[in-house]
């Protein structure tokens, strides 16, 4: 292949700081990686060492690692009816784009947020009102919005819901979109069958310069299931070379790729190993 390099990586878990992700990482032979930024179901943030985290970039920087790609908790909902839910939201926000200063120039995916039932316009004028609150002009992090699978009442099941947030945002240019395999094919969009058609139907809504990141995930249910269950990448209803097409795809070239799969350690090293392979 004639493409830019991939880098690969997994959801590390964040205890022990940065050095020690970094170290867990690339033992398993990944060359990025996600972690949560504080308990994925919510609480205080877990405390970040700035000498750890100095000390991490110059390694990261020396290895040429890719990007990383954090991720808020899932408890984070901007569109909650609860106000005391849309205020820990805004807090978490906030606390953890200070803490991504510590690593300038990675990403920070989150859940755009679930209506409960306000619908779906009501949910989207909320998470943008969020990031007009959040984002400033100084930051150095990327923010993505995660393609969701449409799961209840989560926002950004839809490409146009993810565009509607994007075009309310008054920083454009510190935003990006993280596409979930799992994720979109449970919302309905056949990569299987369809890649190509899928990507440029991403480009014609989204477009495709917005795509900094890929979730990379089979899925335990159908097409359009809308359940989001993560399998693992040869496991799942999609076959494994659907997962492969996704990895070589041109239009994708340069991107972290993250496994969100079902798996200790060993079935991580293994799956890499397994794209690596496939890659040449
Ligand atoms: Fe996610
Ligand atoms: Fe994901
Ligand atoms: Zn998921």
């Amino acid at each position: 292949m004639s493409t830019q390099k991939i880098y690969i990586g997994y959801h590390v878990s964040a205890s022990g700081g940065y050095m020690a992700m970094g170290g867990r990482a690339a033992a398993l032979g990944a060359d990025t990686f996600a972690f949560f930024t504080r308990n994925p179901r919510g609480g205080a943030a877990a405390r970040a060492d700035p000498e750890d985290a100095a000390a991490f970039r110059a390694w990261a920087e020396e290895r040429a690692l890719g990007p990383l790609v954090a991720h808020a908790p899932y408890t984070l909902n901007p569109c909650s009816d609860k106000e005391n839910v849309r205020e820990f939201a805004k807090l978490a926000f906030t606390e953890d784009l200070e803490r991504m200063e510590l690593t300038p120039g990675n990403y920070y995916n989150f859940h755009p947020g679930s209506h409960v039932g306000q619908g779906v316009s009501a949910g989207i004028e909320a998470i943008a009102a969020l990031l007009n609150e959040v984002l400033s002009p100084e930051m150095h992090t990327t923010v993505l919005l995660e393609t969701m699978a449409g799961k209840g009442s989560e926002v950004g099941g839809r490409f146009e819901e993810l565009r509607a947030i994007l075009d309310a945002v008054e920083r454009q240019e510190k935003m990006g979109v993280c596409l979930d395999t799992c994720h979109i094919w449970d919302g309905g969009y056949d990569i299987e069958n369809d890649l190509d058609g899928v990507l440029s139907e991403f480009d014609r809504v989204i477009g495709l310069g917005r795509l900094r990141a890929v979730h990379l995930n089979n899925s335990m249910n159908p097409c359009g299931s809308r359940k989001d269950r993560h399998a693992r990448l040869r496991e799942g209803r999609m076959a494994p070379e659907t997962i492969l097409r996704v990895v070589n795809h041109p239009a994708l070239s340069g991107l972290p790729f993250i496994l969100e799969t079902p798996n200790d350690d060993r079935g991580y090293a293994d799956e890499i190993a397994w794209l690596r392979a496939a890659l040449g």
